[in-house]
């Protein structure tokens, strides 16, 4: 038995590789940036062929580092930043054009067509869990399809799993998962195939598509530097992250702090749909079931950090915020970070950001807590209507990514959710995810198994009382409201 797995976690920012060992814990990590291409506003690019390089260097770079070697990794398990979209010639082996990137907007106004369209709009909310919006991969694609005016059928379209796999085994793997696949706005999650009325309407070829397996399942061999490795799994990021983190069962839910933030609940074999803007999608396909999950988004939350950084340069790096904020003695400072409108539940689209409550002694300490509260409230918003929607009341909430680092946030994420916030210890609940789904796929681990590895977290409570947290609260939605239609009459 070899005594390794291994992650690629090819992410918006960068490519990761991590070893695991068979108590799941992390032996090596390598990481490498890549270029973000912003050739217009609200467009955003990344080069494939970059992609995969940066993902074959930290591989070597984490196998070196970890002086091992080839043979000792016994599966690979691959996640990824989800909706960005590649189109390539399957016989140059070279994409088209670089990636659209999950955040471009490029097909906004396509997609505020569509919306117009009541009668389509309802049925891509009833057969694929997703709300229109260019965010999704399918507008993309006709994108890119509509500008390339060769013969379309020498073309291959995938998602960044999909294109790394097709190159990194010498072009014999075309596939996908079913979390990647469901994030398409292509994909039937009722019956589990692509959706022809939707392959008409937006110009693609089911030819062209990858074959869609479970997350968890044999995809096929790479090659990395003449060593075949087997790749086990295949699971987008914030699925990956709901797995690595342990919810593994119906009514779990975690959420990931990083540039926004993603809420996943786990809803087992049921298809819960919402009506006030959760989004509907598939968890992963395991141990031959597929299950499900409800999402809901917060678009800034880190990115509100960075904000604080790098435009009103009021701190020198994120972690200071911890800091600043307890030296403010204040808590009727508010901040709506509506930078590019609100999410769930609100979903206004021409909502702006503001800051309130301010007096003459209001100073860049009450500024960053606000901010910092900002994040708590808005996942409140999405943590109530969760619990709305699903009819689960939840116990405690697993958080991961770079902000959960933040000891006040998350003292005051607990308080203001009046649940307990847990934290795990390993910050890789990502890369975590996909080497679970590898393992349980090949035999290096069962159910059981993955059951007992530790995942040691931190708990925090709430320490505040429950007529504060009323008050404060209240005033957070009074403040939403002000920043709601702000350029509506424009
Ligand atoms: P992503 O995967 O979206 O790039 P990460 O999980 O790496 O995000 O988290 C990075 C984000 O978290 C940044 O937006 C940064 O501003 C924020 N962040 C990182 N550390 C802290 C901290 N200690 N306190 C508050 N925010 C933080």
């Amino acid at each position: 038995m070899n005594k390794y797995i291994l992650a690629l976690d090819q992410g918006t920012t960068s490519s990761r590789a991590i070893l695991f060992n068979k108590k799941g814990e992390i032996i090596a990590v390598s990481q490498q940036e890549f270029t973000q291409i912003y050739p217009q506003s609200g467009w955003v690019e990344h080069d494939p062929i970059e992609l995969l390089n940066t993902q074959l260097s930290v591989v070597e770079k984490v196998i070196r580092k970890a002086g091992i070697n080839h043979s000792d990794i016994d599966a690979v398990g691959i996640t990824n930043q989800r909706e960005t979209i590649v189109v390539w010639d399957k016989h140059t082996g070279n994409p088209i054009h670089h990636a659209l990137v999950w955040q471009d907007t490029r097909t906004a106004n396509f997609c505020n067509e569509i919306k117009r369209d009541l009668e389509l709009s309802n049925y891509i909310k009833d057969n694929t869990g997703l709300i229109v919006d260019s965010y999704f991969s399918a507008s993309k694609i006709k994108w890119l399809l509509d500008q390339y005016d060769g013969d379309k059928s020498d073309l291959l379209i995938g998602t960044i799993d999909t294109w790394l796999m097709w190159k990194m085994s010498d072009r014999k793997i075309h596939a996908t998962d079913y979390s990647n696949a469901s994030r398409t706005m292509l994909f039937n999650i009722k019956t589990l195939q692509w959706d022809d009325r939707l392959l008409t309407f937006f110009g693609v070829n089911k030819s062209m598509l990858p074959t869609v397996n479970p997350s968890s399942y044999y995809y096929g061999d790479i090659n990395i530097q003449s060593n075949v490795l087997p790749v086990h799994s295949a699971i987008g990021d914030q699925q990956s992250a709901l797995f690595g983190q342990g919810c593994f069962n119906k009514g779990e839910a975690k959420n990931t702090y990083g540039t926004g933030c993603f809420m996943l609940m786990n809803t087992g074999s049921e298809i819960k749909s919402s009506s006030n803007g959760l989004l509907t999608t598939i968890a992963w396909g395991v141990n031959n079931k597929v299950e499900y999950a409800l999402e809901g988004s917060v678009f800034i939350a880190g990115a509100a950090v960075q904000w604080l950084r790098d435009e009103l340069q009021i701190l020198e790096d994120a972690k200071q915020s911890e800091e600043m904020a307890r030296k403010s003695t204040k808590d009727s400072v508010y901040v709506v970070p509506a930078f590019v409108g609100l999410g769930a539940p609100h979903w206004d689209e021409t909502a702006r950001g503001l800051m309130i409550g301010l007096t003459r002694d209001t100073n860049k300490n009450d500024i960053v807590k606000a901010t910092l509260n900002a994040l708590a409230y808005q996942t409140k918003d999405i943590f109530d209507l969760m619990e709305k929607e699903s009819g689960v009341q939840l116990k405690e909430l697993s958080v991961d990514g770079g902000a959960s680092l933040n000891n006040y946030l998350m003292e005051f994420q607990a308080s203001i959710l009046e649940k307990v916030v847990k934290r795990s210890q390993n910050h890789e609940s990502t890369a975590k995810g996909a080497v679970f789904m590898a393992g349980l796929s090949s035999g290096f681990w069962d159910m059981d198994a993955l059951k007992k590895i530790s995942n040691d977290a931190d708990y925090i409570n709430p320490n505040l009382k429950e007529q504060k947290v009323k008050k404060l609260y209240h005033k957070w939605k009074k403040a939403v409201q002000l920043a709601k239609g702000w350029l509506a009459e424009d």
